[in-house]
């Protein structure tokens, strides 16, 4: 069978903290940020444009941590800082297998890193360098899945790629019940009023208006993210 071309030119890759750059600990596993860089290169190397943002929750979760009392503003600012290291993890992962990257952060931060400007992230894209986003929204109360549907729709992507440790959604936890069934498709509104918890509520909301998919994978498979690109594999897909 003749290899298939990629279905998106410019994709947005979502990856929770674990899944990104913490596998099942506390912090930064080397191995797992090692498989995930691996994966963006090879999409990058294809010649599709990516962009990366990468949540914190192998590192802080504001919301934890306001429930201990903490005020949730700061919290979250805290949350939103944990996201800037893992950027800066995953940007060292691609650099050292020569892709060429630039990290962009809703907060501000010279010294570490550029700030966001749209227009600025979009010429790195047409120059073919991968651009990680950090810090979200750059605002509490949101989280990472809605800073990643936000830059995704800025950076008019042709679909956003969730990456997990399993192969799409399902009716159940496929972990805890061996009776759950994988979705092939799902509708936005299917997800919303199933309450299937792909995403957060916002981020599927933005992605529905702005008629952006959403593509449910897992990253732990060697080689899957450009698999899934072309269509082959395992997935699920909100439209
Ligand atoms: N956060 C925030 N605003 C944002 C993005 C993130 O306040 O726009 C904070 C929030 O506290 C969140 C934490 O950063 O819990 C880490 O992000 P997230 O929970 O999305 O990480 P993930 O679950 O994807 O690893």
């Amino acid at each position: 069978m003749p290899d298939s071309p990629p279905r998106y030119k410019r994709i947005l890759l979502k990856l929770s903290g674990e899944a990104g750059v913490g596998g099942d600990g506390f912090g930064i596993d080397p191995k797992t940020l090692g498989a995930v860089a691996e994966e963006i290169a090879e999409v990058a190397r294809a010649g599709i444009q990516v962009c990366v943002v990468v949540g914190g929750g192998n590192i802080f979760r504001g919301a934890a941590l306001a429930e201990t009392g903490m005020e949730r503003a700061s919290a979250d600012y805290m949350g939103m800082l944990a996201t800037i290291m893992n950027a800066l993890a995953v940007q060292a992962a691609l650099e050292k297998i020569g892709v060429y990257t630039r990290v962009q952060s809703a907060i501000p931060m010279e010294a570490i890193c550029e700030p966001y400007i749209r227009r600025r992230a979009l010429r790195h894209l047409e120059k073919g360098r991968v651009v990680i986003f950090a810090a979200g929204v750059g605002a509490p109360f949101f989280t990472t899945d809605s800073g990643a549907a936000l830059r995704a729709a800025e950076m008019g992507v042709d679909a956003l790629l969730k990456g997990t440790s399993v192969d799409g959604v399902y009716t159940a936890d496929p972990k805890k019940d061996p009776d759950a069934k994988r979705y092939d498709t799902l509708s936005y509104k299917e997800v919303l009023s199933k309450d299937l918890r792909v995403m957060d509520t916002s981020a599927v909301s933005l992605m529905r208006d702005n008629h952006i998919p959403i593509v449910v994978f897992s990253i732990r498979e060697r080689g899957n993210l450009l698999k899934v690109l072309k269509g082959e594999g395992v997935f699920t897909t909100i439209a």
